[in-house]
């Protein structure tokens, strides 16, 4: 049963009713209705299986529901015109996938063409957007590298980049930082949440480590076999009830002053 604990108050970005969704007649995403608002960072949460990025790619246009209703901005999402869409809406997938060997720089103008004209070059505002993304995610010395003999983790810098040269008005990130160490994890959270800050690009984030979307995100929504099982304030839905409900470990959270978020400790159950 979905617990909706005190609703944020901006503008309705997502309205998800009823959504239902599944592959080859199995149930993946079963029956979630779900608003997001402007003005928080959202973090989808749950263990692997549990339908997160079917979720998010049915909120990015990519999935059609097999029923329910999914609107964006006001506008059911199946009207959106695809480069519209692409104006407001930037996806940064799990496995960025690029097959021939374009350019690191290539890859990342890509990012622009929701935004140029047919057949248009792009000028040179545009070129130092793509200037910008390359040096925001620290991959600026490996603009003319294939993107095919990148590691998993420049991939995946590649892919933030495009998405930020997209201007999107929502980033949708699926484990961004999966493939990325520490360090690189916490520059690129800390480089979108800028962006969120400062310049109010709205963000919806499936996470992997609890700890990292304690940090990173104000409101989760945790997901277990295709449903929502809570969903609320960060500090609010994040507790070892909730956690051993989805996950099925104990855990332990406290407030963390070096890090000023909640931080988790977990263990198997110790009557297994
Ligand atoms: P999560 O992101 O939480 O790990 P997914 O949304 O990727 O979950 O997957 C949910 C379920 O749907 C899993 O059982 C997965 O195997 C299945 N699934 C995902 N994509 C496909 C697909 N393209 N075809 C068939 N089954 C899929």
């Amino acid at each position: 049963m979905a617990r909706a604990i005190s609703e944020p108050s901006g503008e309705l970005l997502w309205s998800l009713t009823k959504v239902n969704f599944g592959y080859n007649g199995t149930p993946v995403v079963c029956d979630v209705s779900l608003e997001l608002r402007r003005g928080c960072c959202y973090g989808i949460l749950g263990p692997n299986g549990s339908g997160k990025t079917t979720l998010l790619d049915l909120m990015g246009g990519l999935l059609m529901p097999h029923s329910g209703m999914i609107e964006f901005m006001g506008r059911p999402l199946h009207v959106w015109p695809r480069k519209q869409l692409a104006r407001q809406l930037a996806l940064v997938p799990q496995d960025f996938m690029v097959r021939f060997g374009y350019s690191v720089r290539e890859v990342v103008e890509m990012g622009l063409h929701p935004h140029l004209h047919r057949f248009a070059a792009p000028s040179e505002t545009d070129q130092v957007l793509v200037d910008e993304a390359l040096e925001a995610t620290g991959i600026a010395a490996l603009a003319n590298r294939p993107v095919t003999r990148l590691s998993g983790g420049e991939k995946q810098r590649v892919a933030v980049a495009r998405a930020l040269a997209q201007k999107p008005a929502v980033l949708l990130l699926d484990e961004a930082t999966s493939n990325l160490d520490i360090h690189h994890s916490l520059e690129i959270l800390h480089l979108i949440r800028g962006r969120f800050e400062r310049q109010g690009m709205q963000v919806v984030a499936v996470m992997h480590d609890l700890n990292l979307a304690s940090f990173f995100c104000d409101r989760l929504i945790f997901l277990k076999q295709g449903q929502v099982v809570c969903q609320g304030p960060t500090e609010e839905v994040l507790t070892p009830e909730n956690i051993e409900a989805v996950y099925g470990v104990e855990a332990e959270v406290r407030s963390n002053a070096f890090t000023n978020s909640r931080q988790v400790s977990f263990r198997l159950p110790l009557n297994r």
